[in-house]
């Protein structure tokens, strides 16, 4: 049993309220009263009133007493105790929202490595020139002397602070350098600052970084350097981290671990055998035998077991993907007699099919020249001269001139 109930009540909790149940209701409470929130004289009065019933009952050693011996009890205890902000600031680590925070990881540093196909089917391995900030190496951070720098009572470090304004019935609140440090965040004499640095506890640092690119490896792949990002004191330092730009390869498409590759086939090779041949990515030439008789059809697709991609951190290769294309020869290639071969040795033609009771237009064909041919809405010649001279959007029309 308690001796008297009048803090509790203030904070509206029971006489057996735990510590989460003490500082929530605090919590509460503080921001509903504080002078910020509300600037009447009640309010003033009453965050008076639950700060000082939360800086008993948080104490165990004077809710102790407290419990026993109710208020008089605490009044031999000597001190008048803290201030209401003051109780306020440490609870909440500062005004409203906390304390300006700094963050407590450094920010990553990204960069691109550009790499073509071949790079990244032998890896390579790359020098880069990395400019960061590290800790001062003659105070190691410090700014100073040992000792000899303390940290802001203002900003509690973090060289910023909030200022609440009021602005009519409106309270404003804003983030601003703090002005007893200049920001920096602590307080230094000026002979005790470290000379190298002025006491901005950094230099500046040109690293070079060794980027291994591992063979296999793909577009949008990260190689991270964990912790090499800048260093600032009392933060961790974030990481660089390089990732892999693929660029397009003229002759080689990638899909995963796979190439494609797009080849013309000759049709006497594509009817009758023969080979074919082509560089590859890994700088040797690839030699395929086209069996005679085995007939490429235009479009047809093809694959090369294990002449893809390395995989990535793995013995073996994707495969190659072939797609023909078949390169007929020039028109009028063969005299009547070639030709005549021809009806023998090729499959007979196809016969053509049209119903029997169909009306036959018998037609002539001429060979296709956009330039020539192109549908085109003609309203007179000076139009259609007009936006032929633009060269550039044939979906546009022009409404009028
Ligand atoms: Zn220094
Ligand atoms: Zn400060």
């Amino acid at each position: 049993m308690v001796k008297e109930t009048k803090f509790y009540d203030a904070l509206g909790v029971a006489s057996n309220a735990s510590d989460a149940e003490l500082k929530k209701a605090y919590r509460k409470a503080a921001l509903k009263y504080h002078p910020d929130k509300n600037p009447t004289p009640e309010a003033a009065e009453k965050f008076k009133e639950i700060s000082h019933a939360y800086e008993i009952l948080s104490d165990d050693q004077k809710r102790d007493i407290y419990d026993q011996y109710g208020e008089e009890g605490l009044s031999g205890q000597g001190g008048a105790g803290m201030n209401a902000d003051d109780i306020f600031s440490q609870f909440f680590g500062g005004g409203f929202g906390g304390q300006p925070q700094r963050p407590t990881r450094g920010k990553d540093i990204k960069h691109s490595i550009s790499c073509s196909l071949e790079d990244l089917y032998k890896g390579k391995t790359t020098k880069l020139a990395l400019n960061k900030t590290i800790l001062c190496r003659e105070c190691e951070g410090r700014g100073g002397a040992v000792g000899k720098v303390q940290e802001c009572p203002d900003c509690h470090g973090s060289g910023m602070k909030f200022v609440t304004r009021q602005m009519g019935p409106m309270i404003q609140r804003f983030q601003t350098v703090c002005d007893k440090c200049q920001g920096k965040g602590d307080l230094c004499h000026e002979k005790d600052r470290c000379t190298v640095c002025k006491g901005k506890k950094t230099e500046n640092e040109r690293k070079i970084l060794q980027v291994h690119v591992d063979p296999g490896m793909k577009d949008g792949q990260r190689i991270v350097f964990s912790g090499e990002g800048d260093q600032e004191p009392g933060i961790t330092p974030g990481d660089v981290i390089f990732i892999i730009d693929e660029k397009p390869n003229a002759e080689f498409q990638r899909k995963g671990n796979d190439l494609f590759k797009e080849y013309e086939v000759d049709l006497l090779t594509a009817l009758a055998g023969g080979e074919i041949a082509f560089k590859h990515i890994s700088g040797d030439w690839i030699k395929i035998n086209i069996n005679p008789g085995e007939v490429v059809s235009p479009g047809e697709v093809k694959l090369v077991e294990g002449k893809g991609m390395p995989i990535y951190r793995q013995s073996g290769y994707g495969n190659l993907i072939l797609k023909f294309s078949v390169k007929f020869p020039p028109t009028h290639f063969a005299d009547e007699d070639k030709l005549k071969q021809l009806n023998s040795i090729l499959p007979p033609r196809q016969e053509v099919f049209i119903p029997e009771d169909a009306e036959v237009d018998d037609c002539d064909m001429v060979k296709y020249d956009p330039a020539k041919h192109q549908q085109r809405r003609r309203h007179d010649a000076y139009d259609s001269d007009d936006e032929e001279g633009r060269g550039g959007n044939p979906g546009v029309q022009c409404a009028s001139q």
